[in-house]
C-alpha cells in the first residue's frame, strides 16, 4: 500500500463505523455465495440432451456431435488445452465379438499459481447410452448435467486461478466400462504420481429431497472437513454411499472415480440418489430442477476451493 492511499483508507473505516453491526446469527458460518449462471448451464444440457445427439454413445456420429459442442465451449470459456491437443482419441473392444470401438476424451487445463505441476483431475463423462429399439436416450442428467458443471467450472477458476491445477476431462465412453477414465490414466498425457484427487460428477440435476452426496469419505477420511459446512442453497449436502458390504448402495466402483480409486488416487464424487428416469427414454432435460442442479454446481466449485488450497 503506498503512503498517500492511507488517509483514504482511514477515511473509509470511519464511514464503515457508522453503519450498523452485522447480525450475528448462523448465517455468518455460510460460505460466500459463487456465481454460476444458470442460464447458461441450462443452455448446455438442452444442447447436450437433444434428439440430434442421439444418445450421445461413444464412437457415433451423434457422440462426435456432442464432442464439437464441448470443444466450441472451452474454447469460448477461454480454457487451454492440456498441453498440444484438446482431443485424447483412444479405443477399446466391447463386448463379445464386437470390433474396437473408438472414444476420445477432451482436455482442459486451469494452470495453478503456487502448484502448476499438481494436479486435481476434475471428471464428468459425456457419453451416455444412445439409441435403442428406435428411441434416443437422451441422458440429460446422465451426464449432461456434470459436463455443463464442467464448464461452470471452468470458468469460475479461469477468473480466480487455484493455487492447483485443475485438469477439466470431459470423458467419453464410462457407459461402456470407464473406457475414458482407463485411457486417461494409461496415457502419457498426464503422470499418475502428479495427480492430487480426482473430483468426479456424474447426475447432478435433480432429487425429490434436494439432497447432493459427496462420496468417497470411507476411503478417504482426510477430505472429510472440505466438504462440511460448504453446501450451497437449497442443496443439503450429505456423506455417504462408499461403504462396502453394508445395505446402503456402495457407489465405490460405479462411475469414472472408480479408475482414480483403483489406481490409489483419492476421489470424491458428487451425484444425487438413483431416479426413476435413470437410463430410460424419459431422462429429459425438462426434468432437471434448475436450482437445485445450480446450487449442486455451486457446492461443487466450493468443494474445490478447498481441495485447491488444502491438497497438495
Ligand atoms: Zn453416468
Amino acid at each position: 500500500m503506498s503512503a498517500s492511499s492511507r488517509p483514504l483508507l482511514v477515511t473509509a473505516l470511519a464511514v464503515v463505523s457508522l453503519l450498523p453491526a452485522p447480525k450475528p446469527d448462523a448465517q455468518t458460518a455460510q460460505p460466500p455465495s459463487i456465481n454460476v449462471d444458470t442460464g447458461q448451464l441450462m443452455r448446455d444440457v438442452v444442447v447436450l440432451a437433444a434428439d440430434e445427439m442421439e444418445g450421445r454413445r461413444a464412437g457415433t456420429p451423434g457422440g462426435a456431435k456432442a464432442r464439437a459442442y464441448i470443444l466450441q465451449r472451452f474454447k469460448e470459456i477461454g480454457l487451454p488445452p492440456l498441453g498440444e491437443s484438446y482431443e485424447q482419441p483412444f479405443t477399446f473392444s466391447g463386448r463379445g465379438d464386437a470390433p474396437l470401438t473408438s472414444g476420445t476424451n477432451l482436455l482442459g487445463v486451469v494452470k495453478g499459481t503456487t502448484r502448476a505441476d499438481r494436479f486435481i483431475v476434475v471428471t464428468a463423462h459425456y457419453d451416455h447410452v444412445g439409441v435403442r429399439s428406435g428411441q434416443v436416450f437422451n441422458g440429460a442428467d446422465d451426464n449432461a448435467t456434470g459436463v455443463a458443471a464442467l464448464m461452470a467450472i471452468a470458468g469460475h477458476f479461469l477468473k480466480h486461478p487455484p493455487e492447483t491445477s485443475l485438469l477439466i476431462a470431459a470423458l467419453d465412453a464410462e457407459e461402456r466400462g470407464v473406457q475414458g477414465a482407463r485411457a486417461l490414466l494409461a496415457s502419457d498425457r498426464i503422470r499418475t504420481d502428479a495427480i492430487v484427487m480426482n473430483v468426479n460428477i456424474d447426475m447432478i440435476g435433480r432429487d425429490a429431497a434436494n439432497v447432493l452426496y459427496a462420496s468417497g469419505t470411507y476411503h478417504y477420511p482426510a477430505l472429510k472437513p472440505f466438504l462440511q459446512g460448504i453446501a450451497q442453497p437449497p442443496v443439503e449436502l450429505r456423506l455417504g454411499h462408499d461403504v462396502p458390504g453394508t445395505k446402503v448402495e456402495d457407489w465405490t466402483s460405479d462411475s469414472d472415480h472408480a479408475v482414480f480409486h483403483g489406481a490409489g488416487i483419492p476421489f470424491i464424487y458428487f451425484g444425487v440418489e438413483d431416479f426413476e428416469n435413470h437410463h430410460t427414454v424419459t431422462d429429459d432435460a425438462a426434468t432437471i430442477q434448475r436450482e437445485f442442479f445450480a446450487g449442486a454446481v455451486r457446492t461443487i466449485i466450493v468443494a474445490l476451493e478447498g481441495f485447491a488450497e488444502g491438497m497438495k
